[in-house]
């Protein structure tokens, strides 16, 4: 099976190539040849199956080839061992929770997975690599929690010292062994540049430097898999059903996608933003604006003036961005809206809706699970022949990690997850550095 990239001018690669690479050299995004489907059979049989075997099944559709059956199962295995639970709302929504993952974030399926993929391919051919990874806070937590531990790879992430908070930093800084956790007195914008020069410095050429950034499609092909997990638990096939999914990167959304046009029966995708709208005005009015700079909302990590996943939504589609978001050829866009509705979700409904889902249905929320369940209330509204449908709403982090949010709205502190619990007596591992490039070439240099 082949991949190519969405700018169509690299060669197709194969896919430990692009799980290495990350961005194709045209800057376009990797995306399969074709996508396989599984057969009614096939989607029935997934009912019982527990999650690392269900996503063992979706995921060998896709690497039979680029990867010895027992040696994926035993890394799906690996990657997945919490729980992905399912709450019910009312008799036909639910709400997947995403959450119980070690950094309690959806970050965790996609990140846990492409790390042991990225090991697995770097022991078979003898090499190494150093990842560096600016962060705001969360996705270095992912990351570091995902790598930690393997020998093949080691982690350096930069954050900006006064702009984390204390519990994310010590989801980072409280491993240790191949994860090293380094604080500027920047801005993340500094952290960025200076990873960003990093890469281009000649003089680090030797040390394998490499990025592990979300639309990588390691990343990309993992976030399927929940889609059929909620399926499996919940519908008789082939009843369709509406899923909601609070965008960002369109990461998640993706993952849907691909799901459904491996077979999945989908009725419809709620795509429910923050006010960075531009997906949602895109599909009232056919024409893509970039929001830059992006709009600053509660729902933070999915704060994204121009997703960079939407080249790969335009593609699927038979259509072509460049990065810029500038479209080459236009998609099929009667099909796009005909899969996809599009809702923006203001800070104030967000907020009214993590009140009013606690005091009517005992539905914890945190800002970015509540876009996606006003998204589905506003879709229901709307067409209301839906209304008995099955409908799941995906919740991406635990309420836990917004506790002040929560204070403020409900009046109560939520209790951590198990992940979470023992974090405040660790100890941590964190240096600390001035914000220049030349303190970051000599602490590489020193270090690896
Ligand atoms: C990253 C993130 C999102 C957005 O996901 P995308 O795949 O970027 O659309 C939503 N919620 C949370 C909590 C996230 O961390």
């Amino acid at each position: 099976m082949l991949y190519y990239s969405t700018n169509h001018k690299a060669a197709e690669i194969s896919f430990p190539q692009a799980l290495l690479q990350g961005l194709a050299e045209d800057r376009g995004l990797y995306l399969p040849r074709s996508i396989p489907v599984l057969s009614p059979d096939e989607l029935r049989s997934l009912k019982g199956l527990d999650y690392p075997e269900l996503a063992f099944t979706i995921l060998y559709k896709f690497l039979a080839e680029d990867i010895p059956t027992e040696e994926l199962r035993s890394l799906v295995k690996d990657a997945y061992n919490f729980s992905v639970p399912l709450e019910p709302v009312t008799a036909r929504q639910f709400v997947l929770r995403l959450d119980q993952g070690p950094t309690a974030s959806f970050k965790d399926f996609a990140a846990r997975m492409m790390a042991r993929l990225m090991q697995y391919y770097l022991q078979r051919e003898h090499r190494k690599l150093l990842i560096l990874t600016a962060t705001s806070g969360d996705t270095g937590s992912a990351i570091a929690n995902a790598f930690y531990g393997l020998d093949s790879i080691d982690i350096l992430v930069l954050f900006p010292l006064s702009e984390v908070t204390a519990r994310q930093r010590k989801q980072m800084t409280t491993l240790g062994k191949n994860i090293r956790i380094v604080g500027i007195d920047g801005k993340f914008d500094d952290c960025q540049a200076l990873v960003k020069q990093a890469f281009s410095d000649p003089a680090l050429a030797e040390l394998n430097l490499s990025s592990a950034n979300s639309i990588n499609i390691g990343r990309l092909l993992p976030q399927s898999v929940y889609y059929f997990w909620a399926y499996s638990q919940l519908a008789e096939y082939p009843e369709p059903a509406v899923f909601s999914v609070p965008c960002g990167n369109f990461g998640d959304l993706m993952g849907g996608l691909i799901a459904k046009n491996m077979g999945l029966p989908v009725h419809r995708f709620v795509v429910a933003t923050n006010a960075n709208d531009e997906f949602p005005l895109y599909l009232k009015t056919g024409e893509y604006k970039v929001i830059a700079p992006s709009r600053n909302c509660i729902s933070s990590a999915m704060n994204v003036g121009h997703p960079s996943n939407v080249a790969r939504l335009i593609a699927l589609y038979g259509g072509e961005m460049d990065e810029s978001g500038r479209i080459l050829i236009q998609p099929d866009l009667q099909a796009i809206r005909k899969d996809l509705f599009g809702v923006s979700v203001s800070d104030s409904e967000t907020e009214e809706t993590i009140i009013s889902a606690w005091k009517d249905h005992k539905l914890l929320l945190e800002p970015h699970g509540a876009v996606g369940w006003k998204g589905l209330s506003s879709y229901l509204q709307e067409h209301p022949q839906d209304r008995d449908k099955l409908c799941v709403s995906l919740e991406t982090a635990h309420p836990a990690k917004f506790p002040e949010k929560i204070i403020d709205l409900l009046n109560f502190d939520p209790e951590l997850p198990p992940s979470l619990h023992d974090l405040e007596s660790k100890e941590e591992y964190v240096s600390k550095m001035e914000n220049s490039y030349n303190a970051f070439s000599k602490l590489l240099k020193e270090n690896y």
